[in-house]
C-alpha cells in the first residue's frame, strides 16, 4: 500500500473515530501516524485504540506510528457561581489561590508557581486568548488586575502567561502517570506539551528512558527562543499553533512557523504543522479555500508532516478531512514549482561517512531518474539523512528494528517495511529489488539507488551506495 506522496498525515483520535473499522478506514484514506490526545479520553480508549492499530499493523502489514499526546501544566482557573461570570473591560478583577467560586469580581487560580512568576505589567490570557487581563498588584497567593478585554469567564477556562517563563516541569503528576500508561502500551513517540526550556525535554528524555522518541511541542514564546536547543535535544517538533497563536498575536505565526520548520529541516529533525489545519471540516463536508492553502503552505516549507485535531477526533467528517489532506498534499507536491520552492533550502551535509552517502544518494537518484532510494537502516537516523536532503524520488526504508519503521512513519518521503538484515552484497540488491517492486515502488528495467552500511548488521555504518537494476 504506496503513498503517493511525500509529506506525511497524523490524525487524532477520538469519539469521532474509535471503531476499528473507522481507524481502518482513516488509515486507507491516508493516516501515517494516529494520535492520542491524552488531554481528553480515559486509558481503557487509549489502551483499546493502541490495540485496534497494532491489529491493522498486522492486517496490513505495514508500521503505523503512534503518538501519546501529553497534556502538560496547562493551567485553568478554578470553578465559577452557576458555571460562569462575565468580566467588564476597564473594571478591576482579583485572581487568587482561595479555592471559593468566582464572581464577576474575582476568580481561584489554583497555581501557585503562577503568582510567583508575576509581575506589575504582566498579561493574562484566559479561555484561548478570548479574555486579557492586565496584573496591576501582585503578591504570592494573589493579583489585582484590570480586565482589558472582557467577555464571558466559565469553570475551568485556560489560562496563559505569554512571555514568561514558568518555574515548573511540563510533566504534571497525572502526565507522568499517564505516561507510564504509554509506555506500556507501546507508543511510538511522546508529545511533550508546553515545553519551556532545554532542561524539560532532558527531565522528559529521563522518565522515557529510551522507550519512546520524543516530540517536543512548540507552543510557548520561551520554547521559540530556546528552538535550536529545543531541536537538537529531541526527536521531532510539533508547531503547536494553536496554543503559540494565543501566547503570540496571530501575525507572528506564520514566521515562526516558517523559522521552526527551517531549523528542523537543517538539523534532519521531523517537523509537524498542527492545529486548525482543516478546522471549518469540523462541521462541513469541504474546508474553506484558506484552509486548503494553510495545508498547502505547510508542504511548499518541507514540512514532514501536517496534522488533524478535532477535524478527526470529534468532527463531523473525519474521512473526508484525512482524504482531503491527502489531496491538497498530493496537489502541492505536482506543481512544477514545488521543487524549486523547497530546495530553496539545502542543508550543508555534515562531514561523517552517513551524510555524504545520503547526500550522494539523493543527487545519484536524481540525476540516473531512479525509482527510488533504498535506505537498509537500523536506527534510522540514515533514513532522516536522506529525507533530510528532500529528493524528488521516494525513500524505501528497510529495517529489522519495527520500533525505526514506525517511528519512520512521520518522515518526509519514507515509506518502511519491517524486515530481516541481509549478510551480504547478493542479498543486498535482490532483497531491494524484490521488495520495491512487491511495495510498487518499481518495475522491471527500473533502477534503484541503495545505501547500506558495511560489515552488514552493524548500526551506525552507512558507508555504501550501490546502484542495482530491476531484473
Ligand atoms: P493541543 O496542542 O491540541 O494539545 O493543545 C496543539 C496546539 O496547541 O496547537
Ligand atoms: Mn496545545
Amino acid at each position: 500500500m504506496r503513498r503517493q506522496r511525500k509529506a506525511k498525515i497524523l490524525a487524532t483520535l477520538g469519539p469521532s473515530s474509535s471503531s476499528p473499522e473507522m481507524i481502518r478506514s482513516l488509515f486507507e484514506a491516508g493516516a501515517d501516524v494516529f494520535r492520542l490526545n491524552f488531554s481528553h479520553g480515559s486509558h481503557a480508549d487509549h489502551q483499546r485504540n493502541v490495540k485496534i492499530i497494532r491489529d491493522l499493523e498486522k492486517a496490513t502489514d505495514r508500521p503505523i506510528g503512534i503518538l501519546m499526546d501529553l497534556q502538560g501544566p496547562k493551567l485553568r482557573v478554578g470553578k465559577m457561581k452557576d458555571g460562569a461570570a462575565t468580566l467588564v473591560a476597564g473594571r478591576p478583577f482579583r485572581i487568587d489561590l482561595d479555592d471559593a467560586p468566582g464572581d464577576s469580581t474575582r476568580a481561584p487560580l489554583p497555581h501557585p508557581e503562577v503568582f510567583a512568576a508575576l509581575e506589575v505589567g504582566t498579561d493574562l490570557l484566559l479561555d484561548d486568548g478570548k479574555l486579557r487581563l492586565r496584573v496591576t498588584e501582585c503578591g504570592k497567593d494573589f493579583a489585582e488586575t484590570v480586565v482589558e478585554t472582557g467577555g464571558s469567564l466559565s469553570d475551568r477556562k485556560g489560562v496563559n502567561v505569554p512571555g514568561v517563563i514558568l518555574p515548573i516541569s511540563p510533566l504534571t503528576e497525572k502526565d507522568r502517570k499517564d505516561l507510564r500508561f504509554g509506555l506500556d502500551l507501546g507508543v511510538d513517540y511522546v508529545g511533550l506539551s508546553f515545553v519551556q526550556r532545554p532542561e524539560d525535554v532532558a527531565e522528559a528524555r529521563r522518565l522515557i528512558a529510551g522507550r519512546a522518541a520524543i516530540m517536543s511541542k512548540i507552543e510557548k514564546p520561551a520554547a521559540v527562543e530556546a528552538l535550536s536547543e529545543l531541536v537538537e535535544l529531541s526527536d521531532a517538533i510539533m508547531v503547536a499553533r494553536g496554543d503559540l497563536g494565543v501566547e503570540m498575536p496571530p501575525e507572528e505565526v506564520p514566521s515562526r512557523q516558517k523559522q521552526i520548520i527551517q531549523t528542523c529541516r537543517l538539523a534532519g529533525k521531523p517537523v509537524v504543522v498542527a492545529t486548525q489545519m482543516l478546522d471549518s471540516m469540523v462541521h462541513a463536508p469541504a474546508p474553506t479555500r484558506a484552509e486548503a492553502s494553510d495545508v498547502a503552505t505547510a508542504v511548499y516549507d518541507g514540512a514532514d508532516a501536517v496534522m488533524l485535531s478535532a477535524e478527526s477526533a470529534a468532527g463531523d467528517y473525519p474521512l473526508e478531512a484525512v482524504g482531503m489532506m491527502g489531496r491538497i498534499i498530493e496537489r502541492t507536491e505536482a506543481d512544477p514549482s514545488y521543487k524549486k520552492v523547497i530546495h530553496a533550502l539545502t542543508p550543508e551535509p555534515e562531514a561523517t561517512a552517513p551524510d555524504a552517502i545520503s547526500v550522494a544518494a539523493a543527487q545519484v537518484a536524481n540525476t540516473i531518474s531512479a525509482a527510488a532510494i533504498v535506505s537498509y537502516t537500523t536506527s534510522g537516523s540514515t533514513a532522516k539523512r536522506a529525507a533530510r536532503e528532500r529528493p524528488d524520488v521516494p525513500i524505501l526504508v528497510l529495517t529489522e528494528n519495527i520500533h525505526t519503521a514506525r517511528r519512520l512513519a512521520v518522515t518526509w518521503g519514507a515509506h518502511c517495511v519491517h524486515t530481516s538484515d541481509v549478510h551480504n552484497f547478493q542479498e543486498m540488491v535482490e532483497k531491494a529489488c524484490r521488495i520495491a517492486v512487491h511495495e510498487e515502488f518499481a518495475v522491471t528495467g527500473n533502477k534503484l539507488v541503495i545505501t547500506a552500511g558495511v560489515p552488514f548488521g552493524t548500526p551506525g555504518a552507512t558507508n555504501v551506495l550501490r546502484i542495482a537494476w530491476v531484473g
